[in-house]
């Protein structure tokens, strides 16, 4: 089934320790595109500025990316610019330039709205808010989000929570959301707020799941190097979703694989600046990946 993602199209700057690149191709809805295209078609919407290369156009249909909901707008595409600290984990945010997304407002192609699969990625709550407007009768609505909306979009938020199936976030901003520094107890705070599941990312120690059947812990695929852990999140929620929309069954049942594949997704986007990684990597490398990964954690 299709599943359709809404997010930042970006072109990204980033700074590590080692090495300085400008103009990725990024955003939220970029990186989770390209994760969920693994597994199922993707319907992207967003909006880019008259400055986005034709290469990354190119890039995402041939991917097989359906485009029909990307905005072409006069302006500049959204940019964003962070650094890491030497252990790659701490980020700092150095600039975010809007452009386009200033005046973005949006718009679903008549094919997209009966979309089965939705995935708001990380945007403007108001803008999630937008997009499910649109839609008729999802089977399945997954928000992600981050620190900022949670400081200066609440009540958007809030509003956004009692309208999903699920949420995906890390575990400061669950922290932050449930004013609860256990993650466990505040998983379970979060569903009281709207969705029936609450994941929280933990970066390269994994991530925990949060339902009406308990708890499951999702490891992160080991990895030696780590190149750009940027978008690792959106390719984790992607490939979750991706997942999801092409496994047969019951959606409960299915949550614990559909975040294996996530996280082995997201293992190949930090192995690579922006999306170079994620759209080299194969399907028979991610079950490659899962067969070890699962050696890893049986006993
Ligand atoms: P992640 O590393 O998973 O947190 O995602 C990083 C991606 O999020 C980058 O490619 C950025 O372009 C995008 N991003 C950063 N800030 C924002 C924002 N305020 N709204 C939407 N997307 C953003």
């Amino acid at each position: 089934m299709n599943v359709l993602i809404v997010g930042s199209t970006a072109l990204d700057s980033i700074k590590t320790p080692k090495t300085q690149k400008t103009r990725l191709l990024g955003g939220s809805a970029s990186h989770a595109a390209f994760a969920a295209s693994f597994f199922s078609p993707v319907r992207m919407v967003g909006v880019v500025g008259e400055d986005f290369p034709k290469s990354s156009l190119r890039l995402y249909q041939k991917h097989r990316i359906d485009l029909q909901g990307l905005q072409i707008a006069p302006g500049k595409t959204f940019h964003w610019s962070g650094e890491y600290e030497v252990n790659m984990n701490n980020r700092r945010t150095l600039a975010t330039e809007l452009g386009v997304f200033e005046t973005f407002t949006p718009r679903l192609p008549p094919s997209f709205q009966d979309t089965p699969f939705v995935l708001l990625a990380n945007i403007a709550p108001a803008l999630q808010l937008h997009v499910l407007d649109q839609m008729r009768r999802p089977r399945l609505v997954v928000a992600d989000t981050m620190d900022l909306w949670l400081n200066i979009a609440m009540p958007d938020l809030l509003k956004l929570l009692r309208r999903v199936d699920g949420l995906v976030l890390n575990e400061s901003e669950a922290r932050q959301l449930a004013r609860e520094d256990n993650l466990f107890r505040a998983a379970k705070k979060i569903r009281r707020l709207g969705p029936d599941f609450v994941i929280i990312k933990k970066g390269e120690h994994g991530a925990i799941l949060s339902n009406r059947r308990g708890f499951f812990l999702s490891p992160a695929f080991p990895l030696e190097k780590v190149v750009d852990p940027t978008g690792a999140g959106d390719s984790f929620a992607g490939g979750m979703m991706g997942f999801l929309a092409g496994a047969k069954g019951p959606i409960e049942d299915n949550l614990p694989r559909a975040m294996i594949y996530g996280s082995i997704v997201a293992s190949f986007c930090c192995e690579g600046f922006g999306v170079t990684a994620t759209t080299r990597a194969t399907r028979a490398g991610i079950e490659k990946r899962r067969r070890a990964l699962e050696a890893l954690t049986r006993f």
